[in-house]
């Protein structure tokens, strides 16, 4: 007998009647004999709608409290759908993420999974049961409440996965697979087949919403197959495993893109040996993510340095600066707006060079002003004004011969 986890998101749990659809999932599943684990999200919006409630009392909520209001979106869909498939004869348990025994660090809002206790799990599956289990949550080893970050049902079910010795984790959405970039934006966007794990951790880190970023390490990190399908569709999704078919042989797989990053660059800072790790430890210290950076000297031997943040850390950012003036040594601060990155993403720019080449050439033909660069094996970014964003990203869709119309 195989073991399959299923994994459903918010807009799939939507409603009693999207439960309904999303037990008989299940029980599709268990007729071909195998057993099920099913991790499920909080219903529709009820995520954001908590996170506005406690907005509502306070602009920074105490982060313990915040994750234990945060998982009740969870529980709730655990014991409707432990109903749902009850009522369809199906004998099935529901766990929250602490009786699933998935252990975090002990951080809230954010935590990593570090082990799991799976004995409650299996117990319950030797006995024929449907498990089901609260997505994004865990307990520390001191019986602490945590989250693992927005998004993070996907990596429950993928840590549950490894754990479990899944045969595949399924993870089911409103989208019928991975897409070559964002379908609500790109109309010739295409589901790919299969993708490997490295091509999808670049796009999900990138901005592509479908996967939790740190799912897909997991998966690459335990050698889960993960599938992405859709719930509503009965269709084929997209496989994401090791090595995928080098389908129509193409170098570029995906493009992503993410709108709201900021540019900031400190001018005149002094050329010293530590100027540098002075100021990136100082953001550090003060928990803004950094991305892109580039660094220039100027003709009076001083260093102008910019790098790029989400839009959101702009006003941290500036005020950390502000604060260590004295320390940093700079003239002055610049800050642009409006910004977006785009970005290609494929295991087959390891062996074909030109291809960042190729980008720009695109770009500049459409008339595309880029801002900043980086670049890794597998992936090369472009900063771009955020008014051209789509622009850019239809652009480099079709010069990489990703459209639907190519096929
Ligand atoms: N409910 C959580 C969120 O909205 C976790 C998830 O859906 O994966 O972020
Ligand atoms: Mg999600």
């Amino acid at each position: 007998m195989g073991l399959v986890v299923q994994k459903f998101g918010g807009t799939s749990v939507g409603s009693v009647e999207k439960i309904l659809n999303v037990a008989e999932c299940v029980r599709e599943e268990k007729l071909k004999g195998n057993n099920v684990v099913v991790v499920v999200s909080a219903m529709g919006k009820t995520t954001d709608h908590l996170v506005s409630l406690a907005k509502e009392i306070s602009a920074q909520p105490n982060k313990r409290e915040m994750d234990m209001l945060l998982t009740t979106g969870e529980q709730t869909t655990i014991a409707l759908l432990a109903m749902a498939l009850t009522q369809k004869g199906l004998p099935a348990t529901s766990f929250t993420g602490w009786q699933a025994g998935i252990i975090t660090e002990p951080v809230h809002g954010n935590a990593r999974i570090t082990k799991i206790n799976s004995e409650a799990i299996k117990s319950q599956l030797s006995e024929g049961k449907v498990v089901i289990v609260a997505g994004f949550q865990g307990v520390t080893e001191i019986g602490e409440i945590t989250t693992l970050g927005r998004g993070g049902s996907d990596t429950t079910a993928v840590a549950l996965a490894a754990a479990l010795d899944a045969d595949k984790c399924d993870i089911y959405t409103d989208v019928t697979g991975v897409f070559t970039t964002d379908p609500r934006y790109v109309k010739n966007a295409r589901k790919l087949l299969d993708i490997s794990y490295d091509e999808m951790l670049e796009l999900a880190n990138l901005g592509a919403g479908v996967l939790h970023p740190r799912a897909v390490e997991f998966a690459k990190n335990y050698n889960v197959k993960l599938v992405v399908r859709s719930s509503m569709e009965k269709i084929e999704g997209t496989v994401i495993e090791e090595e995928a078919t080098m389908e129509q042989n193409l170098i570029v797989r995906g493009v992503a893109f993410e709108d709201e990053i900021t540019r900031v660059t400190v001018l005149g800072l002094a050329n010293s040996l530590t100027s540098l790790s002075t100021i990136f430890t100082t953001l550090a210290d003060h928990h803004i993510n950094v991305d892109i950076i580039i660094q220039s000297t100027t003709e009076s031997n001083m260093t102008n340095l910019s790098f790029s943040i989400k839009t959101d850390d702009l006003n941290e950012t500036l005020n950390v600066l502000e604060d260590y003036k004295e320390l940093l040594k700079y003239e002055r601060i610049e800050a642009e707006n409006h910004l977006s990155k785009v970005s290609i993403v494929g295991s087959g720019m390891i062996s074909n060079p030109g291809v960042a080449a190729k980008m720009f050439e695109v770009l500049a033909a459409n008339q595309i002003q880029v801002k900043m660069v980086s670049t890794s094996e597998i992936k090369v970014s472009v900063v771009v004004e955020e008014k051209v964003m789509i622009k850019a990203v239809e652009s480099l869709h079709d010069a990489f011969d990703l459209s639907e119309e190519n096929e």
